[in-house]
């Protein structure tokens, strides 16, 4: 049944349609947006539409970026020797909360899962490799501590062991299945100051 105009009814459906926004959420930022000054619903649609136009991959660590390389992998100051591997950008962007970290990222989009039918070549993972014929000293595992991101895990250890590269993972601690992205600052440090060579 239609109780609203098309119009609001189709703005509702849209909004439903975003991650973690159940109907009654819709309904609630639908009617938000038609309340709100024409200029600020312009200018919330013009920078949609400008992110998704001009957001990238960054070339070297693949995280987003609008750049050809993102503001980390261009900045000097930062130890290219070092590399942390994380799932997503958004658990990078944890990992830059705590400013403690000032090695380089890979994103490697993803973890591996059999039962999700998702292999190593479906993540960054190549990407990695051709990364660490540069001069890499360190590469740190920061995989959530799922069975995705374990299974994720063992298998680089695997692949780049042979390389001479010291791998290590970040200190368990981090709550099992937990994205990092939701722990706190201290946690995520004492994680990384806590890891272990594997
Ligand atoms: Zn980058």
């Amino acid at each position: 049944m239609d109780y609203y105009s098309s119009q609001i009814s189709k703005l509702i459906e849209e909004l439903s349609h975003l991650p973690g926004i159940g109907a009654k959420t819709a309904q609630r930022l639908a009617f938000h947006i038609i309340n709100m000054p024409t200029e600020q619903v312009e200018r919330l649609a013009d920078t949609m539409t400008e992110a998704r136009k001009n957001v990238r991959y960054c070339k070297q660590c693949f995280t987003l970026t609008d750049q050809e390389l993102c503001p980390i992998c261009t900045n000097s100051k930062r130890d290219a020797k070092t590399i942390m591997v994380v799932e997503t950008a958004r658990d990078l962007a944890a990992y830059e909360k705590t400013g403690k970290y000032h090695g380089v990222y890979h994103v490697l989009h993803g973890a591996i899962s059999p039962m999700l039918g998702i292999g190593p070549g479906d993540i960054k993972l190549k990407e990695l490799m051709e990364r660490l014929r540069g001069d890499v000293e360190e590469v740190i595992i920061a995989t959530n501590s799922s069975l995705e991101g374990e299974t994720t895990a063992i298998y680089i250890s695997k692949l780049i062991k042979p390389t001479g590269i010291k791998v290590s993972r970040i200190a368990s601690g981090v709550p099992v299945g937990g994205d990092l992205e939701y722990i706190d600052e201290v946690t995520l440090l004492r994680a990384l100051e806590g890891r272990i060579e594997i």
